[in-house]
């Protein structure tokens, strides 16, 4: 039996809850005192509610890894470079067991476009001490799945932007 007591926690699937359930986990371990890092691995259009809240939180740090994370074809050489960065940065937080949980935000999203290799990350995961990790975004790999402690899996029953045609609503999406 594994003693480690650093978790693996994996939210994905196609519905919606995937970071707003890390971040809820993130607010419960900041109550505890619990420092708390969030790499946000894509950068949305719009100004995320929680890189508001999280200013008058001292224990949770949310670092949206660069500019210009646009994830056009175009780009694919930037997007993999600040992949690469935002990994490295990952990575040593993870060894040196810097922050009590670490989210890796839309990571599954990197994985899938391939713009970093799984096994380098699942290596990097596993060297996890006393670090909570949470990884979300859709399609999460097969090994990854394995290698967790704790995976949910979303599950779209309703969502408004598919059958309302609504766009996107504050405090809801962003
Ligand atoms: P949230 O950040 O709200 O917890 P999420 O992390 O699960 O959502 P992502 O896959 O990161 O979701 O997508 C970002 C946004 O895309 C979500 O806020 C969601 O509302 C929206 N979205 C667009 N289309 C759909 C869909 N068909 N089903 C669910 N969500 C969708
Ligand atoms: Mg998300």
């Amino acid at each position: 039996m594994n003693s480690r007591t650093a978790l693996l926690i994996v939210f994905t699937g196609d519905g919606k809850g995937k970071t707003t359930a890390a971040l809820g986990m993130a607010l419960r371990a900041a109550g505890h005192g619990m420092k708390v890092l969030v790499l946000q691995f894509i950068k949305g259009a719009w100004t995320y509610g929680e890189l508001l809240s999280v200013k008058k939180i001292e224990e949770i740090e949310i670092r949206p890894l660069g500019t210009g994370f646009t994830w056009k074809k175009e780009n694919l050489e930037e997007d993999r470079r600040l992949a690469e960065a935002g990994w490295r940065e990952a990575v040593s937080h993870i060894r040196r067991a810097s922050y009590d949980m670490i989210v890796l935000d839309e990571l599954n999203i990197v994985l899938s476009l391939g713009l970093l290799p799984l096994e380098t990350v699942l290596e990097g995961l596993e060297s996890r001490t006393t670090s909570h990790i949470v990884v979300t975004g859709r399609n999460a790999p097969e090994k990854l799945i394995a290698a967790a402690d704790l995976v949910t899996e979303m599950k779209v029953v309703k969502h408004p932007f598919q059958d309302r045609g609504l766009k996107a609503s504050k405090g809801i999406e962003f």
